[in-house]
């Protein structure tokens, strides 16, 4: 955890960014920390066998550090989802349910411009840092990945045919954006039904794989 972290989000606390107890605690860790049935790993994805060969009900992206989104999206996962922000004051939600929706490989292409935070330069006494974030935002962004999450408990996540969605918060009003997105031709990401499915087997969302495309 940084110290740039603390204004954008809302799991972390100064005291996790090291002020008062003298070292910065790992990111994965404060989360686990704040959910009592999670278990964190302090390794990268990839780098941790048994975090990789693990079953997962729901995978949520939300980072991208060394290739996670393309790793993770070759796991076959019925449901992933993820949340960010955007240069252009957009606070966005992204559904990738299998059978259904784009996979994350073909919505952030690995080769494209990443969307970046909602970061602006600031003037500064002392400009050793110039970050600085829209800290509405971010916490936009984790508020409608929680409304997905409930209505994926719910059992209502694909009552909507939108898998994207975007609250721009750049006037004094909020506008919303919904889409439907698709894989682009000839996407090789997505498996064949019954070959996604037998590699998500045990997710308890796998019926929620309709084979209708994607
Ligand atoms: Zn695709």
């Amino acid at each position: 955890v940084d110290v740039s972290n603390l204004n954008r989000q809302l799991l972390f606390r100064a005291r996790d960014a090291g002020f008062s107890a003298g070292h910065a605690r790992n990111k994965a860790e404060c989360a686990a920390t704040l959910l009592p049935w999670a278990e964190a790993s302090p390794h990268w994805y990839g780098e941790d066998q048994e975090a990789v060969d693990a079953d997962y009900d729901v995978i949520l992206a939300l980072a991208n550090e060394r290739g996670a989104r393309a790793a993770l999206a070759a796991r076959q996962q019925t449901v992933l989802m993820h949340a960010t922000t955007s240069r252009s004051w957009q606070a966005q939600l992204h559904r990738h349910v299998a059978g259904h929706d784009d996979c994350i490989v073909c919505r952030l292409p690995p080769d494209a411009p990443a969307l970046a935070c909602s970061t602006q330069e600031v003037r500064m006494e002392d400009a050793r840092r110039t970050d600085a974030a829209v800290p509405p935002l971010s916490a936009m962004a984790g508020l409608l990945l929680a409304v997905e999450l409930a209505r994926l408990q719910l059992g209502n996540l694909l009552d909507s045919r939108h898998n994207y969605t975007a609250v721009e918060l750049s006037n004094s009003r909020p506008v919303t954006q919904r889409f439907v997105r698709r894989c682009t031709a000839g996407c090789a990401t997505r498996h064949e039904l019954s070959v996604r499915q037998a590699i998500d087997a045990s997710s308890r969302w796998r019926d929620l794989d309709g084979g209708l495309g994607g």
